[in-house]
């Protein structure tokens, strides 16, 4: 029997994506030269789409990699000579911070709790004092007076001279999702910055404009219900012109995917590499089936189905709702604490033909983690409700 998969990624298939990989097949995608005509085609459809349902402006470019963590590594690599930002709050914006740490820059960051967001309202520029250490993680909410003047001031704290602000918009781990608007803020409040944004748990939901970021990136596995195996990236005028920057004044910043390579050949509608022209087939399919029911409608579903999935966890006498701030609250990755019950429902879910996820790190036995993406419609998650509702 058919399994529902609940679980944040890899996630269930979108409904559409079986007869696409059948129509891949009939067309004979697979033996495709990633040179000629056809596959432009693929291509372009799969970029014009996703502009229209997420409205990218027209002189944003997109990039696709492998993978969500390789749009990490690009990101740093590209635009960041020494000095990164990285709002962190699980294990996803960790993994960004630690790559830019692996790639020797000088990377600095503000943390929270599991199941926190941050104070986005009050982020102020302070300057740096002489001498800070190049190369290590610099935590500002431990060590601010070191490093740092005015460290009594209220709100996170970024230094003038950083070049690159890190936002994962929805961190998987935890379930808490920033609002996009207060991220769009601080590109008004810093506008020599660059700013990256990490949407690979929260697209295509996330309402993100695009003007007030440099880099948004994505994988494919999650909101849009495929398999796994495609990162796309939205890259800003100001981002590549840095890239190009960089790699003339001798840094280095990747080979076959440094931006102005994906550049030369995205401006073609090709790749640098032979990509998996099955998986942009299959992108460009679902974007048009996103585009027919409208992001609109896409948005509204997802935020009724969240709220029948809080409302639940708030009413119920011995679970709840992990993140308690309800302006953090992902409408996407639902996470709550349901203590010893947690491997029985596993279990019993199981039996039922439905796949959760489990807590994260320190909560892994304790949590359960729930997507709730546009592949799953308001009947699955009502079925499932009802099966929460019996289990003893
Ligand atoms: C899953 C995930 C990633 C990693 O993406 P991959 O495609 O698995 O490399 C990065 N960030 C967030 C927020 C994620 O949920």
């Amino acid at each position: 029997m058919k399994k529902s998969y609940f679980t944040v990624g890899p996630s269930e298939l979108y409904p559409t994506v079986k007869g696409h990989v059948l129509e891949a097949i009939e067309q004979q995608i697979g033996s495709l030269s990633h040179r000629g005509a056809k596959f432009e085609d693929i291509f372009s459809s799969a970029v014009e789409g996703m502009r229209r349902l997420l409205s990218i402006p027209e002189d944003y470019t997109i990039f696709f990699v492998s993978s969500g963590t390789e749009a990490m590594e690009r990101t740093i690599e590209n635009v960041v000579e020494k000095n990164s930002f990285h709002f962190v709050n699980g294990a996803f914006s960790k993994r960004f911070f630690d790559t830019a740490l692996e790639l020797g820059k000088h990377a600095e960051k503000i943390e929270v709790d599991l199941g926190q967001g941050f104070d986005l309202n009050n982020v102020r520029g302070v300057t740096r004092v002489k001498g800070s250490r190049q190369g290590t993680g610099i935590d500002l909410k431990d060590h601010s007076s070191e490093h740092l003047r005015d460290e009594r001031a209220a709100g996170p704290q970024i230094p003038i001279d950083v070049e690159l602000i890190c936002f994962t918009h929805n961190e998987t781990s935890t379930g808490v999702m920033l609002p996009a608007e207060q991220i769009a803020k601080i590109k008004q409040a810093y506008p020599d910055k660059l700013i990256a944004i990490d949407i690979v748990s929260s697209a295509p939901y996330a309402h993100i404009d695009f003007a007030k970021a440099d880099i948004v990136f994505f994988s494919v596995q999650k909101g849009f219900g495929l398999p796994a195996g495609l990162g796309v990236m939205v890259v800003s005028p100001k981002a590549l012109e840095k890239a190009g920057f960089l790699q003339q004044h001798g840094n280095y910043i990747g080979t076959y995917h440094n931006f102005p390579t994906l550049k030369k050949w995205a401006d073609k509608n090709q790749t640098p590499e032979t990509p998996s022209v099955f998986h942009l087939f299959l992108l460009s399919k679902v974007v048009e089936d996103m585009l027919t029911i409208g992001i609109d409608t896409i948005r509204q579903q997802t935020d009724e189905k969240a709220k029948l999935l809080y409302d639940f966890f708030d009413k119920h006498s011995s679970w709840n709702s992990f993140v308690e701030d309800k302006t953090f609250r992902s409408p996407t990755v639902i996470v709550a604490n349901i203590g010893i019950d947690q491997k029985r429902l596993k279990e019993y879910l199981k039996k039922e033909h439905i796949i959760i996820g489990s807590g994260y790190g320190p909560n892994k036995d304790t949590q359960i983690r729930l997507a709730n993406f546009p592949a799953l419609p308001i009947p699955d998650i009502k079925k499932l409700l009802a099966l929460l509702k019996k289990f003893q």
